[in-house]
């Protein structure tokens, strides 16, 4: 067998979502985010065991991904779409009962003429200048938009997973501001708000990266597991080198294990000579650069050479191998390849 072991805990994700859940009071709802394939984690999978655990609001990037999600969690959950309703989108809108998260005027009017009567909520800018309706535009389409019955006023913190970072109260008080006396739910949290208190809950927080493990949820549960098999290993004399560019030269005698996967897996290549491989609790640091299909690790310091050895196991989770490769856990989970053998654990 030559492809990677990628173990997913759909008990730690539910168990995540359910500690998430209990820091905000009980009249706060807790949705749970889905985009992008639950985050790399299989959609279906993961919205149905979220569902089983007691989330009922969903949310997806683009209407494109409602479909899996409404086959995981039947018709009774809602399943919101952060891009709003674009064009094109009407059709999907309407057969999968989706709720759009409208970001213009030009989408409200879209929304308001194809699908009048339907539930959609509002997003709001409040200083991610990213996506939403800005005050100036919400203040002129505010009182019309209310007349619709919108289901939600949103927004989102731009620098929440920094609880010291000003802009988390500045964001907060545009949004009380654009929001207050409207007598519609509203939402600004993702984890990282959720972490920042309950000034931030107001009536439902929508976490993804803590749920599927990652920082900023500092107490979250590991919930993925990858195992590489090691296809072949070499034994270097001094000054031998590992890999394409022969970046990595062996300092003395050296054993070097050939592992299958690389960066067409996701394991970006930024962990070329600076990553880490674990054989149980025993690091091995990746030699020489990350290829396509193939990592070098040396394991001069074992005694036997495993059948495989860990990339994401309890000694070093999403953020540790981020680390090592200069970005953030939610990259790492989201490029997690295709080729692995995943297996879904629960119990
Ligand atoms: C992705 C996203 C979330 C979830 O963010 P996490 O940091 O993963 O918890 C919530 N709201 C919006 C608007 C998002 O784009």
């Amino acid at each position: 067998m030559a492809t990677g072991r990628l173990s997913i805990n759909l008990t730690g994700i539910a168990a995540n979502w359910q500690a998430l859940d209990a820091l905000s009071a009980a009249h706060v709802e807790t949705a749970a985010v889905v985009k992008a394939d639950a985050y790399g984690l299989g959609v279906e999978r993961v919205a149905r065991c979220l569902s089983q655990a007691g989330a009922n609001t969903f949310f997806v990037a683009a209407a494109e991904e409602g479909g899996a999600v409404r086959n995981a969690v039947g018709p009774d959950a809602t399943v919101c779409v952060f891009s709003g309703h674009m064009a094109g989108d009407t059709d999907m809108i309407n057969d999968l009962n989706l709720v759009p998260m409208i970001n213009s005027v030009e989408q409200l009017t879209r929304h308001l003429e194809a699908l009048p009567g339907r539930p959609f909520g509002v997003q709001l800018d409040t200083g991610m200048n990213r996506l939403g309706m800005e005050p100036a535009e919400w203040d002129a389409v505010r009182d019309i938009t209310l007349s619709q019955n919108p289901v939600l006023l949103m927004s989102h913190l731009a620098c929440a997973d920094d609880p010291e970072h000003p802009m988390n109260a500045s964001q907060l008080e545009v949004f009380r501001a654009m929001t207050d006396g409207l007598d519609v739910p509203r939402s600004l949290a993702a984890t990282g708000g959720t972490l920042l208190g309950s000034d931030y809950h107001f009536d439902m927080v929508r976490p993804g990266i803590g749920v599927y493990g990652g920082l900023p949820f500092e107490d979250a549960q590991p919930v993925v597991h990858l195992s590489l098999p090691v296809i072949q290993t070499r034994d270097l004399m001094e000054w031998e080198t590992v890999g394409y560019g022969g970046t990595w030269t062996a300092k003395g005698q050296a054993k070097i294990a050939t592992v299958a996967a690389g960066y067409a897996d996701g394991l970006i290549r930024a962990q070329s000579n600076a990553g880490t491989l674990w054989d149980g609790d025993t690091p091995c640091p990746i030699a020489g650069r990350v290829s396509m299909d193939m990592i070098g690790v040396d394991v001069t310091h074992l005694d036997r050479v495993p059948d495989s050895l860990d990339i994401l196991c309890p000694y070093q989770g999403v953020d540790a191998v981020a680390d090592a490769a200069g970005t953030i856990g939610y990259e790492i989970l989201t490029s997690l390849g295709h080729r692995y053998q995943r297996r879904y654990i629960t119990g």
